[in-house]
């Protein structure tokens, strides 16, 4: 390692989690050494560990216009934060490799780190080390999480099952109108919509205590967070349950800034909420018998909980239900899962 990359790592590091904060977590020893070391105490016999890594890489996840520095780091560990909430578990340790290209200083990278400790210190994640390299043009940053879970009760993608209703923990298809906000500067004069849609994508808030009510409840039988947006996260459910699964247009959560924002820019709000992405928010199944039960639980703990369709038995299709108007009938039409192009227009 060079001199510089020494203090670099140290200006981007020191002095951001006290020894107390970290030890509680059971890291004997932190930055500074070839690795880690990690007291399994704290995870004992009734966890398991689950490990996830999730890379961000510039005019690909994110450029100068849509991202502050410090929003990239945020939205970097909250993405791996949002795949741990997925599995119902609580997040431990993380590691940061960051790949710096010679037009970006070590002072803008501090700010990414800012980003990226505010996010540890509010869900409490020990940044345990990381790796730093320089690169040839693109920023980019990867984020290594290790967490826990309750042994044998992580929530899989796997378990859902014909009959299930499937649920949502939040709106779908902010961060893409935020997005499509900050790409595209108009006069739409409604300042406080548009910055709900751009702080949806600038800082979206990983859903850990919904993943937590879930999985303690007991009644969820399939999880996944919606980082690729709803049509492909379903079409992961859908698959590797073996099942079909129907949302239900009428039933899909719309908020009154995607809807307004949707209407003066003339964009179909529907492309966003099937296939935006980057909500980090939590979709689901459970049994319709205790379907009413979760939905009181998030109730009582001030949460949104929505019911946008069902299961069905089948091979791994994802339909949409919505009502013809001209043939006054209800219709179905099956959901392309197709991922999202961030920079696409
Ligand atoms: P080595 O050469 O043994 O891999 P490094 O020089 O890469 O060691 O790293 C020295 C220490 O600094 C290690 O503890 C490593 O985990 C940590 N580290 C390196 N880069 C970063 C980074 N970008 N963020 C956080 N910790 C880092
Ligand atoms: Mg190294």
């Amino acid at each position: 390692m060079h001199v510089d990359e020494f203090s670099s790592i140290h200006l981007w590091n020191g002095n951001r989690q006290g020894q107390k904060f970290q030890t509680s977590l059971g890291v004997k020893v932190g930055i500074g050494d070839d690795t880690a070391v990690i007291s399994m105490n704290d995870v004992d016999a009734q966890y398991e560990l689950l490990y996830t890594v999730d890379t961000m890489v510039e005019d690909i996840h994110f450029n100068a216009r849509t991202m502050s520095f410090q929003q990239i780091g945020y939205k970097a560990l909250a993405a791996n934060i949002s795949d741990i909430a997925a599995m119902g578990g609580i997040p431990l340790h993380a590691l940061v490799a960051i790949s710096v290209p010679a037009t970006h200083n070590s002072l803008q990278i501090k700010e990414i780190y800012d980003g990226i400790y505010q996010c540890a210190n509010q869900h409490g994640v020990a940044i345990v080390g990381g790796d730093t390299t320089s690169a040839p043009y693109s920023l980019t940053i990867s984020v290594t999480l290790i967490g826990k879970v309750e042994k044998g009760r992580a929530i899989l993608r796997s378990g859902a099952n014909a009959q299930d209703i499937v649920f949502l923990t939040g709106v779908a298809g902010q961060s893409a109108a935020g997005l499509h906000a900050l790409l595209h500067p108009s006069s739409f004069s409604e300042e406080h919509v548009i910055k709900s849609l751009i702080d949806a994508h600038q800082r979206p808030i990983p859903h850990l205590e919904a993943g937590r009510m879930l999985l303690q409840s007991s009644f969820c039988h399939s999880l996944n967070d919606v980082s690729d947006g709803l049509a492909s996260e379903l079409s992961e459910i859908a698959k590797a349950s073996s099942v079909d699964i129907v949302i239900e247009e009428q039933l899909l959560p719309i908020s009154e800034s995607m809807s307004q924002y949707a209407g003066y820019c003339q964009q179909d709000m529907l492309d966003w909420i099937l296939y935006g992405g980057e909500d980090y928010i939590l979709v689901g199944t459970a049994s319709v018998n205790d379907i009413g039960k979760l939905a009181a639980i998030f109730q009582n703990n001030n949460h949104s909980f929505f019911q946008i369709g069902h299961v069905e038995s089948g091979t791994g299709q994802v339909w949409l239900e919505s009502w013809n108007k001209q043939f006054e009938k209800m219709e179905r039409t099956v959901v392309m899962n197709k991922g999202y192009n961030h920079f696409r227009k």
